[in-house]
């Protein structure tokens, strides 16, 4: 095929559509059968608090498992799912195999164990969003107080006083509200003073080069505001350390546990570490 063409094909799904790759068009085709052929699944990463000394959850990642493609990232096709609303029936199905899975969790974890599921800002938006999330938790017999809702900055910025009011409802009602990706917005630090939450949970590209003093300012504002942080993207021994002697509420990341399946969830993280 000539050069130009392929370039003219791209252009043409490009003007067409909200999407930046004609992977992206595939996807949606596909995408729409997803939860009817099987194929999402959710994988579940410890939370560990050195606070507590306890795993006190997971957070729930959804995986694609495409025929072809085999397991697709999330990054890949939840902005095809924003896009064409996907993300409506796919994001329903993430709660409630979420909260299927918690009965399988408190097993082994007890009654206070949290999951904690993403919420995209697309569901938030939806004028039901609180009355199915209801629905599912009532028919799957799970209480609110186990369930942890991560939104992001982006979710926030564009909509704050509607946002405002959905979270009001949410954490009345029990939920917990966590701020995903914290440090990678342009969220100013009163915007934080204005969201009704319980988390931060900070990006992991504050850890990457270890930004101690930015670690432990956003730590001494989250105090201040009655928040706990989570710190994202936990990869080693020293990052470990250092945040637990920081005293963070809350790390996650591949040093204590990658994402897995349900029933591989680690019971313990080993503190062979101290
Ligand atoms: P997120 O909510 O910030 O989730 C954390 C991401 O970091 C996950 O990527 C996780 O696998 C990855 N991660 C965890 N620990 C480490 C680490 O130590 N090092 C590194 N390099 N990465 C780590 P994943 O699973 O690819 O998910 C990416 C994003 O997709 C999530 O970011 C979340 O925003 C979104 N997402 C995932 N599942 C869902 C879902 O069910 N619904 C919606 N709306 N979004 C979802
Ligand atoms: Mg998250
Ligand atoms: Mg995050
Ligand atoms: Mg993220």
């Amino acid at each position: 095929r000539a050069k130009g063409e392929g370039r003219k094909r791209y252009h043409v799904y490009e003007a067409s559509s909200k999407y930046d790759h004609v992977e992206n068009f595939i996807h949606e085709l596909e995408l729409s059968n997803a939860i009817e052929r099987g194929e999402l699944e959710l994988q579940y990463q410890s939370i560990y608090s050195p606070v507590l000394q306890k795993i006190t959850g997971v957070e729930a990642l959804l995986r694609w498992n495409h025929a072809d493609a085999g397991s697709v990232s999330p990054g890949d096709f939840i902005p095809v799912a924003e896009a064409t609303g996907l993300i409506i029936p796919i994001g329903y199905w993430v709660i409630r195999q979420a909260c299927r899975d918690w009965h399988k969790f408190k097993e082994t974890f007890g009654n206070e164990f949290k999951v904690a599921v993403n919420i995209s800002k697309v569901q938030l938006n939806e004028h039901d969003f609180i009355d199915q999330i209801f629905k599912i938790l009532e028919s799957e017999r799970v209480s609110p107080h186990v369930i942890v809702l991560e939104i992001t900055e982006s979710t926030v910025i564009h909509n704050l006083q509607a946002v405002q009011e959905t979270l009001r409802k949410l954490r009345k009602e029990g939920f917990t509200i966590s701020l995903d990706d914290f440090g990678t917005g342009y969220s100013s630090l009163s915007m934080l003073t204005l969201l009704p939450i319980d988390n931060l949970k900070i990006d992991r590209s504050f850890i990457q080069d270890m930004n101690q003093a930015l670690v432990s300012s956003v730590l001494v504002m989250a105090t201040a505001l009655n928040l706990k942080v989570i710190v994202e993207g936990v990869e080693d021994i020293n990052q470990f350390k250092i945040l637990e002697a920081m005293n963070c509420w809350g790390l996650q990341g591949y040093f204590i546990s990658k994402p897995v399946e349900q029933s591989l969830v680690p019971v313990n993280f080993a503190a062979s570490v101290h």
